[in-house]
């Protein structure tokens, strides 16, 4: 799960990460009362949307008065934030995080990842901080220090240290720096991150580092953990019918084709992606309607893929293990039916009471194309889509 820059701040701030002072607003009329707050004389707004990226696209506004501060919180607030990580569709500003300005000596870079090869969370730290990261990584490999942390022992003082001299910290800021990394380290552990970065990491005027930017991402299989981080989650950030099938129970994941799938089982519905792919379509979503697909969820399935405009066919592709085929077909002929689909359906059933499954659809009435196996189905929907 992502949350918020200011979110992300509180966390890494309680553990001991030194973040500049900050007041979230969510509409214009807070804007005084937060800037009158914070210590001046200069300020900075900063777009809350789950992307990174801001400071090009102009959610990052720096102001030097309270009226200056509110024409620039008047102009951020509702406006589509459109930057390399938010997509064409970009995002709508609905929170802005105010800060006092900070003055940049310099910036640098810490990340710490769980790096899923070498089974273990990983730092990395660059010297060029501020940039993309993944910039570096492509063109200076080099300028990324990277340091795995034994899951046996944790994080050593003797590692903190390396790390800080390798960013060039000396003296107090070497001392400073070896702490932030511990802080780090404890805040990702205490909360089950799944990543946290610092980026920019900035020395300030008076010599002293500041996490300037920071993301975190939790891990979502730990929430249940943690009720507290559970409740920052923003819906306004989801895809709406994302959303909307994490209500229904479904794994639904929107993607850019306009082949609609319902599939049970997460494997079938990779392969069944995979297939409309070769077959020369692509996918329009991954939908795993689970082991024990009902009518009901069936149901729900085609409410999801039919809410997105894209779709102009829809491959239903279910093996009868657990499930029965024919439950299977009376769900699709029911949700059909009451949903009134338009676009063409094509069906394929295996497994258990696949024959009663079949006969089912076609004296449903309706018209559904019924294919023997996957590769027939993948093209029997390319097919349809074509007429
Ligand atoms: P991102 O573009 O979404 O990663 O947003 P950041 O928070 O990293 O801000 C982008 C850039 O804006 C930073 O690299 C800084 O150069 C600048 N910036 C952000 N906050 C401050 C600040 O308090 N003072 C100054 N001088 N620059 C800032
Ligand atoms: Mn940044």
């Amino acid at each position: 799960m992502k949350i918020h820059e200011y979110q992300a701040k509180e966390l890494l701030k309680a553990h001991g990460v030194p973040v500049q002072q900050g007041r979230v607003a969510f509409s214009l009329n807070q804007v005084p009362e937060i800037v009158a707050a914070l210590p001046g004389p200069e300020w900075v707004l900063k777009a809350q949307v789950h992307a990174g990226g801001r400071g090009k696209a102009g959610g990052i506004k720096l102001v030097r008065s309270e009226s200056e501060a509110v024409d620039a919180a008047r102009k951020m607030f509702g406006m589509r934030l459109v930057t390399p990580q938010t997509g064409a569709e970009g995002k709508i500003v609905r929170r802005i995080l105010f800060t006092e300005a900070a003055k940049i000596k310099k910036e640098l870079y810490a990340g710490l990842i769980a790096d899923r090869g070498k089974n273990r969370l990983v730092f990395m730290i660059s010297r060029e901080g501020g940039v993309e990261i993944e910039k570096v990584a492509e063109e200076h490999p080099e300028k990324i220090i990277t340091e795995p942390i034994d899951p046996g022992v944790g994080l050593q003082a003797f590692q903190c240290r390396r790390m800080a001299f390798a960013l060039g910290l000396a003296h107090g800021l070497a001392k400073e720096g070896a702490a932030l990394f511990r802080a780090m380290y404890d805040a990702f552990c205490a909360n089950d991150c799944s990543l946290v970065e610092i980026n920019p990491l900035i020395i300030d005027a008076e010599d002293h580092l500041l996490a300037l930017d920071v993301k975190v991402n939790l891990d979502d299989n730990a929430l249940y953990r943690h009720p507290d981080l559970a409740a920052l989650r923003d819906l306004d950030e989801e895809d709406p019918l994302e959303v909307q099938a994490s209500k229904y129970n479904l794994n639904y994941i929107r993607l850019d084709g306009n082949v609609g799938c319902m599939v049970n089982g997460a494997g079938l519905a990779m392969a069944t992606m995979d297939l409309i792919k070769l077959a020369g379509a692509e996918p329009a979503n991954f939908l795993d309607v689970g082991g024990g697909a009902s009518v009901e969820t069936v149901a729900n399935g085609f409410r999801i893929i039919l809410s997105d405009p894209k779709v102009q066919a829809i491959l239903i592709n279910i093996f009868g293990g657990i499930v029965r085929c024919d439950r299977v077909a009376k769900g699709v002929i029911e949700a059909a039916q009451s949903l009134n689909v338009q676009v063409p359906i094509v069906v394929r059933l295996a497994g258990t009471n696949a024959a009663e499954a079949g006969a089912l659809l076609q004296e449903s009435g309706l018209k559904f194309h019924v294919a023997e196996d996957l590769a027939g189905a993948a093209q029997c929907v390319v097919q349809v889509m074509a007429h």
